[in-house]
């Protein structure tokens, strides 16, 4: 019990401290926004990463400034510059790592505010990147610098990365450091990823993706006699009908136990990205009369854990040879994309259990588990890094990412900032 009291004592001057910290956690939310990292094509990342290791220099950290050379997107005009700080502590103990994502979707048509200006209003920061994910690393650096500061001795390790291209793939960011080792044991034990998944939520992890080009191919002709050719516009139909009759209603019928959140990703989906078929895209002239010799479709499928991605392969090939073996004429080529496979931390994993343990304390309610319908950085962080002790956390309504005004609450990255200060003291051993 005098432990208890103890602890929430110290627990009580961090988190004094990040109050006072308040307007400093707007202005440096702002002033990250005000670097536009637009991805992509990946701009400013470099001035963008130098903000957060400048600041976190100043408070002790060790900092390394890491170009993904050679990745892919990276170039002189463009470099994929990332940046990993990390602060030891007095005694041995475990490693917590906040990793953000520094780069943001171009900003789009409809907005109210200037994207870049970060205009405080109604206890919000307005801006493209104020909750996916800017508003995130602000609370992480906050949190950090607050319990720096608080005199609590500490244990382990603390790093924060600021990281390049998580929209795009991660290829130059997470994924280039985790293959060089920066989210592995020993040197990390657990990862917090402050993307913007409401502040009283610990998201677990994601479902898998496959992406897939179909071409149907056909015979050109003359188009006043589609008879003496092979449409492959008509036989991508045969495709399109069979998925609609056969696939969608069987994946309709497939359940998660992941807890996906919105609830309708908790099935299996399957999107159509782009269908083309005759001729040459970008052309606006009139068209001469062909049969169309080549229809291409891009196909998104998300699928769950319970499913294997082998499978989600086979059923679509399935379809596509039963087209060939009955239809005459009909011939397809099957081009993969990409894939990730679905990940989910366990919700009893000490990370998880040390956010919603502080999410009680600071919030006074029961913290819910979700899993993301898409994917982000934690895929790179558990294949490549092997590393499963990690969760996206942070302030921000999901809802809002990518959208016209964006923005993110206070208030909300106030108690975040709390949260991860008050998680890492137990994660990292220093509250013992
Ligand atoms: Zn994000």
């Amino acid at each position: 019990m005098a432990d208890q009291v103890a602890t929430q004592d110290r627990l009580d001057q961090v988190f004094a401290r990040i109050d006072d910290q308040r307007d400093a956690l707007v202005a440096l939310t702002q002033d990250l926004i005000r670097i536009p990292t637009v991805n992509p094509p990946g701009d400013a990342y470099r001035p963008c990463a130098e903000l957060v290791g400048e600041r976190l220099r100043k408070q002790g950290f060790s900092v390394e400034y890491l170009r993904a050379e050679g990745a892919v997107g990276d170039s002189d005009r463009f470099p994929r510059t990332n940046v990993v700080a990390r602060i030891e502590g007095e005694r041995a103990g475990e490693t917590v790592h906040f990793n953000s994502h520094i780069d943001v979707v171009e900003a789009g048509q409809g907005w109210t505010f200037d994207p870049f200006a970060a205009t405080v209003a109604d206890g919000r920061v307005y801006g493209r990147g104020a909750c996916d994910m800017k508003g995130g690393l602000a609370a992480s650096i906050i949190a950090v610098e607050a319990l720096l500061q608080s005199g609590i001795p500490l244990a382990g390790a603390i790093e924060i990365s600021g990281t390049v291209d998580e929209e795009s793939g991660g290829y130059a960011g997470v994924a280039w450091l985790a293959e060089r080792g920066y989210f592995s044991r020993p040197r990390v034990d657990h990862v917090i990823i402050p993307e913007p998944l409401n502040v009283d939520r610990v998201c677990l992890g994601h479902r898998g993706v496959w992406w897939a080009e179909v071409e149907t191919r056909g015979r050109i002709a003359h188009g006043s006699m589609p008879f003496l050719g092979v449409s492959a516009i008509r036989n991508m139909g045969l495709f399109l009908t069979l998925v609609e009759q056969e696939l969608y209603p069987a994946l309709d019928k497939r359940k998660t136990s992941m807890p996906v959140e919105p609830e309708g990703a908790r099935s299996s989906t399957l999107n159509f990205n782009s269908i083309h078929g005759g001729l040459a895209e970008g052309f606006d002239g009139l068209p001469s009369p062909c049969v169309a010799d080549s229809c291409r479709l891009v196909l998104d499928r998300r699928f769950l854990i319970e499913e294997d991605l082998d499978e989600v392969r086979g059923e679509i090939r399935a379809l596509l040879d039963r087209l060939r073996d009955e239809v005459p004429d009909f011939d397809y080529r099957l081009r993969e994309l990409f894939s990730v496979l679905p990940t989910m931390t366990d919700k009893e994993a000490p990370v998880v259990r040390a956010l919603d343990q502080e999410i009680r304390r600071v919030l006074g309610k029961e913290p819910q588990h979700i899993a993301s319908p898409g994917t982000y950085d934690q895929k790179h962080i558990a294949r490549i890094g092997h590393l499963h002790d990690c969760v996206a956390y942070g302030p921000g309504v999901l809802d809002l990412a990518h959208q016209p005004d964006e923005w993110v609450g206070i208030d909300d990255m106030v108690a975040s900032a709390k949260i991860m200060a008050a998680a890492t003291l137990r994660l990292t051993g220093s509250l013992r």
